[in-house]
């Protein structure tokens, strides 16, 4: 494998560069910040043939990753999670050409593990031993596993709805919990506040940049399943959108590699009727997202109120000629019941939601039947027994 040429990094709003190799939040703008690499130099060295030899985890990709020294490395196996065929939901929501991305079998049973495999890393490569999230459940999970494998301190905040599995999981990891009555947002909030006493360094969703990286292997990684072709439209439940945005980047990153071409996928940002920011965005044609009042759902990555990076998904909704869906909760987990009896696969609330996206797509002609459609099934529907439990009391 080659090594990774990393030049800076660069603000996602005003452009402005940092410099690799240092620990760095936002940029003074408020704009998250995007790890660019030298891409020419970079396509001399890697070829697509390297992959016989990588290993079977999203590090097959660390050229394009920002870690520079394999040692600093925390990996649990995350990524190269099965592309499944889903021929019978296929069949009823009518499509010849259905396929599932079940991220559900990621370490903590969420692609979370992606980013904060990565974000974990360059935490041990950059020297910050004490870390704090604010999370709606998995992104803790992960940080808690990653951060117990690279004995690091770590202080998650969540609110006090969190899913059971989540709450457990992050307890059994030895890390610190504390529970917030409030949302995602109020938990940012605290975070903010205390981190600089604390020296705590923020993981928060896109306030570090390395959790896209992660993230948006997911995107090399479809590309290398579908023999380096991108599919016709890729359905993605959004909360905060890491991996939307980390997608987009990696097909720009592919394309400059040589790997593949100009076409995109259509981008379809799904989210819950209780809380879609990016839809009413989208509808409204507006660059930026409003805060989501009240906002609630059972799927509990998709409730973010205000996605900080909401202009970089909006740019690769209407950038991709794809579009912006919401689903009510009771239609969701009906989605995953549904999938889970058709094709053994048990999802997430916010995987399910894009199975029903694209039924309704699909009934109003937006995509046809011989689109070649890949959803991400974000989760594990075993993080979820509260949701599913609903439907099934004892
Ligand atoms: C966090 C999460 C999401 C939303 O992910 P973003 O990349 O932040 O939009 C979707 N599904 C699940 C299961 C999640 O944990
Ligand atoms: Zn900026």
């Amino acid at each position: 494998m080659p090594d990774n040429l990393v030049t800076h990094l660069e603000c996602s709003l005003c452009t402005r560069k940092y410099e690799a190799g240092k620990t760095w939040n936002l940029c003074e703008c408020g704009g998250p910040l995007l790890v660019r690499y030298d891409l020419d130099r970079l396509r001399e060295s890697w070829s697509r043939d390297s992959f016989a030899t990588a290993p079977n985890s999203m590090w097959r990709y660390a050229p394009a990753l920002p870690v520079q020294n394999p040692s600093s490395i925390i990996s649990l196996g995350e990524g190269m999670t099965p592309l499944i065929t889903a021929k019978t939901t296929g069949k009823r929501i009518g499509s010849n050409n259905l396929l599932i991305k079940d991220e559900g079998l990621n370490p903590t049973g969420s692609f979370k593990a992606r980013g904060l495999s990565c974000a974990i890393s360059m935490c041990v490569e950059l020297g910050q031993r004490k870390l704090a999230i604010p999370s709606a459940g998995n992104a803790a999970s992960a940080l808690a596993a990653y951060a117990a494998a690279a004995g690091l301190e770590a202080h998650i905040f969540m609110p006090n709805d969190v899913p059971q599995a989540n709450f457990i999981e992050c307890k059994a990891c030895g890390v610190n919990v504390t529970l917030v009555d409030g949302l995602i947002s109020d938990c940012g909030r605290i975070v903010a506040e205390r981190k600089d006493k604390e020296g705590w360094y923020d993981v928060s969703t896109l306030k570090e940049p390395y959790r896209i990286e992660g993230k948006k292997t997911m995107g090399y990684e479809v590309a290398e399943q579908l023999g380096w072709k991108l599919p016709d439209a890729i359905f993605y439940p959004t909360g905060g959108g890491v991996g939307m945005i980390g997608m987009w980047k990696a097909f720009d990153e592919m394309e400059a590699l040589g790997w593949i071409g100009k076409k995109r996928p259509k981008m379809i940002s799904v989210q819950a009727e209780g809380c879609q920011p990016i839809v009413r965005a989208f509808n409204e044609g507006a660059a930026r997202s409003q805060f989501w009042e009240n906002a609630s759902t059972v799927a509990a990555g998709l409730r973010v109120p205000k996605p900080l990076g909401d202009f970089l998904v909006l740019n690769a909704v209407r950038e991709s000629g794809g579009t912006a869906i919401a689903v009510a909760d009771h239609v969701l987990i009906e989605a995953g019941i549904r999938l889970a009896t058709e094709e053994g696969m048990f999802a997430a609330p916010e995987g399910a939601a894009c199975i029903a996206a694209a039924e309704r797509l699909l009934a109003e002609g937006f995509l046809s039947k011989d689109d070649q459609i890949v959803i991400y099934n974000t989760g594990s529907g075993l993080k979820y027994l509260e949701a599913y439990s609903t439907r099934y009391p004892r």
